[in-house]
């Protein structure tokens, strides 16, 4: 895998540590502190307001969003960055729901994360209409398809088990019945091969700073499918996402385009962290990374159960059909994975039991899989985790 030693080198880590938890929040590339530094400096400090036009801050959410879209298979110019993903959860959900209006039902899957739903509940009660958020197992969602359905809202990639939906499968069946989807891409973007204009699909949307690499906080990104570009109606329409901002009409027209998922003044400081994170992606080509990653997680797998018998695996075992992180239950699951922070392997926990680690090409290889088995064979079969101070949870887990 010597092809990513280029990308490695651009990362970051710490002396000692073995980093498997780039799907909760990547590391940090190298030249995003130079950029970051060059921003505050040179165009912040210098620039003052005029940054906005001289140094391009205003379109920046765009070219972003173009850069991702490229990784996610989106047609240039279907991509929004800004916010963060709840609200990107919303805004998707809501302008689709407003698409279907003689329809009441949200189909969802326990699998997926909770903001998401959460994030449905509340706009439901703010519409006050009558909707239903109808939840079923993963593994059950074809089947709960029906003419009822408005949006089908899912994550691609369970964030718990890594489970992997058939986006273009269940994109097309829920078209062929009247739906519309919004794919959530947590745990896909930069770990997977997405092909959203392939797919079909209606909206999407993702985070940043989980396999992207952004860092702490960095914006989200909505996709609208190019037949709905124009006709999607945003929920939040905030001044930004007007045809006209600067006009500052009194009335909201909303932009003709992916422009009216925008809603207020962007992150300009979080953004040129991402860019400089995205320049490290413009190296790769994702059917390679995805290739890496699952030859990566095979090895994980094979090492973890062939030396830990008390694990027991979570994820599927077919590298087709899972994203790119894998997970374990452990009944002790909180503590051991404190016990292997401790010896240097960070990966996280997923209540109720769930040990998770994040297989990220760009910055591992073969040598830290071997490693990282070795370590986490000794916490579990040698006890480390049994501490009390490895038993009481920290705020995040
Ligand atoms: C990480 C994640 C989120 C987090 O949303 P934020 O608004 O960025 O905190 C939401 N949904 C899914 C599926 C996630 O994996």
């Amino acid at each position: 895998m010597s092809g990513f030693a280029d990308t490695r080198a651009r990362f970051h880590l710490p002396e000692g540590v073995i980093y498997l938890d780039g799907n909760s929040l990547g590391p940090l590339p190298r030249a995003a502190t130079e950029r970051m530094a060059r921003v505050m400096q040179d165009e912040w400090g210098e620039m003052l307001i005029t940054g906005w036009n001289k140094a391009g801050w205003m379109a920046q959410p765009g070219r972003i969003g173009d850069r991702i879209g490229r990784l996610i298979g989106a047609e240039p110019g279907h991509v929004m960055v800004g916010d963060t993903l709840s609200v990107k959860v919303y805004q998707a959900l809501a302008a689709a729901l407003e698409l279907r209006p003689d329809r009441r039902v949200i189909l969802s899957d326990s699998g997926n994360f909770p903001s998401d739903l959460y994030m449905a509940e509340g706009l439901i009660r703010t519409l006050g209409q009558g909707y239903e958020l109808r939840v079923v197992a993963p593994e059950k969602v074809a089947e709960a398809l029906s003419e009822e359905v408005a949006v089908l809202m899912l994550t691609e990639v369970d964030y718990r088990t890594a489970r992997q939906h058939d986006m273009a499968a269940l994109t097309a069946q829920a078209q062929e019945l009247g739906a519309l989807t919004v794919w959530d891409l947590a745990h896909s973007a930069g770990a997977v091969e997405v092909d959203l204009a392939g797919a079909g699909a209606d909206f999407a949307v993702g985070c940043t700073y989980k396999y992207l690499n952004g860092g702490p906080g960095a914006p989200a990104f909505i996709y609208v499918a190019p037949e709905h570009a124009a006709k999607a109606s945003p929920a939040l329409s905030g001044w930004l996402g007007h045809e006209a901002p600067f006009d500052f009409d009194p009335t909201y027209r909303p932009a003709p385009d992916i422009a009216r998922m925008r809603v207020g003044t962007p992150p300009v400081l979080g953004m040129a962290a991402l860019e400089a994170a995205l320049d490290v992606w413009d190296m790769v080509d994702m059917r390679e990374v995805a290739a890496a990653s699952r030859k990566l997680s095979t090895a994980f797998i094979e090492g973890v159960e062939a030396a830990c018998p008390a694990l027991r695996l979570a994820s599927p075992r077919r590298a087709t059909e899972r994203g790119s992180h894998v997970s374990f239950h452990f009944a002790h699951g909180y503590a051991a994975m404190q016990a292997c922070i401790a010896e240097g392997v960070i990966g996280d926990f997923r209540a109720p039991d769930i040990m998770r680690f994040g297989i990220t090409p760009l910055y591992l290889d073969e040598d830290d899989i071997e490693r990282a088995v070795e370590i986490i064979a000794r916490v579990v079969n040698d006890r480390l985790w049994d501490r009390p101070d490895y038993a009481t949870r920290a705020a995040v887990t």
